[in-house]
């Protein structure tokens, strides 16, 4: 009925973005908005990180689709020293991970089994670039994972309706719960993806924020290392999603090599490659200096104190929060304040509560259905602005400072 050409397949603007454009009509309004909702640290970018960018800036050409040979050596050093044993051969980058996702469920078709609740990008990007979601619960506190049973039944049931399903996201550790799936699980969802032949994405972009470094992240690379594509990028643990530069690390053997010629395909006709200053940088990221090392530590450090202190104070109120282990979120549930809430504020959902907090506190977060979820629950960031000084600089040097 609109005037404007309609494609046949149509998502609204993300939920993150648009929580930022309510923010910015507050602050316009002159409201002082404090900006929980957005996926990002709020840290600077490290000096020198920003200095490699700098020296690679007189980058000008075109190269190749999987990135330079520097950074596909620096991501594949970064993935081996993680116990995931990586060749170069095996990288691509891109610009960003969530273009890479796009382009890795564009490239398997079917439907996309995801997580419940989980990243708000992956439903919408498995209904524009393939056959939709197919959503699965996760196990009780373990977010980010499908529960391995009812995986099964579910693509059991829609094969058996005729559909095509082709894979499964992981995100570990989980957006939105900031939970950290075990390895029981995992290895568990392993055997099932490889019953049921299902190309496995692990979505490890906040790997180096699981707040015990010496918890061992599960990733399904190391037990279905056949079917697993992982991926990263420098957006969260480095605060650089502003950059847009990610990675991916593709199976060895023939799913791999289908899948890494479909992903090249569609980046060639997208983006051609990632950009050149920003693979520069990235290659040193991820050759892991020390000091970046060092700054990704304070800041993990920095996460895990705030979201603990804000869990205890929603517990506190009365709500039910998973206990937070990586990422920087917590995801209150306020179901069992469901009566205060509604009969005190007339709130019903969690839209409502959402919309309650900007307006009337200047609180801005996200509401659990962006993640396909229960009413009830939100998701916060846990900023260091909570705790600590005015700047992220003055939150930095807080931690370093000795007890
Ligand atoms: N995956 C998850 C779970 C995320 O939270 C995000 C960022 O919000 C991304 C992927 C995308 O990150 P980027 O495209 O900046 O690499």
């Amino acid at each position: 009925t609109g005037s404007r050409p309609s494609g046949a397949r149509r998502v609204p603007l993300s939920p993150t973005l648009a929580i930022n454009e309510a923010m910015a009509r507050k602050r316009r309004e002159g409201v002082r908005v404090l900006p929980l909702g957005f996926g990002e640290a709020g840290l600077p970018i490290h000096p020198a990180l920003a200095r490699e960018l700098a020296a690679g800036s007189d980058r000008g050409a075109y190269g190749p689709v999987a990135g330079s040979a520097a950074l596909r050596a620096a991501a594949a050093g970064y993935w081996s020293r993680r116990g995931l044993p990586t060749e170069p051969g095996m990288v691509v980058s891109g610009p960003g991970s969530k273009a890479l996702l796009f382009g890795l469920v564009m490239s398997l078709g079917g439907e996309i089994v995801i997580p419940t609740p989980s990243w708000v990008s992956y439903a919408a990007q498995a209904t524009l670039a393939a056959e939709g979601a197919l959503q699965v619960a996760t196990p009780p506190g373990e977010g980010g994972v499908p529960s391995p049973a009812l995986l099964a039944d579910a693509v059991v049931r829609a094969r058996g309706q005729g559909r095509r399903v082709a894979g499964v996201v992981v995100t570990l550790p989980d957006n939105p719960t900031g939970t950290l799936a075990s390895e029981q699980t995992v290895r568990r969802l392993c055997e099932v993806a490889r019953e049921l032949d299902l190309v496995i994405i692990s979505d490890e972009i906040y790997r180096d924020l699981v707040h015990d470094p010496s918890r061992q992240v599960p990733s399904p690379a190391a037990y279905a290392p056949e079917r697993t594509v992982v991926t990263t990028a420098l957006s969260k643990h480095l605060a650089a999603g502003g950059w847009r530069i990610g990675v991916a690390r593709l199976p060895e053997g023939p799913i791999g090599e289908t899948l890494r010629a479909d992903l090249l395909g569609v980046g060639s006709e997208i983006w051609s490659s990632a950009p050149a200053p920003m693979q520069h940088a990235a290659a040193y990221a991820f050759s892991e200096p020390p000091e970046l090392v060092e700054r990704v530590d304070r800041s993990r450090r920095l996460h895990a104190v705030v979201a603990g202190a804000v869990t205890a104070r929603f517990e506190a109120a009365g709500a039910r929060v998973p206990s937070p282990e990586g990422a920087f979120y917590v995801y209150p549930d306020f179901e069992p304040l469901r009566e205060r809430l509604a009969a005190d504020h007339g709130v019903r959902t969690g839209a409502d509560l959402t919309g309650l907090l900007l307006e009337r506190y200047g609180v801005g977060v996200l509401p659990g259905v962006a993640f396909g979820d229960d009413e009830q629950a939100l998701r916060m960031r846990v900023s260091s602005s909570l705790l600590y000084g005015e700047t992220e600089e003055q939150r930095l040097a807080a931690l370093a400072t000795p007890d």
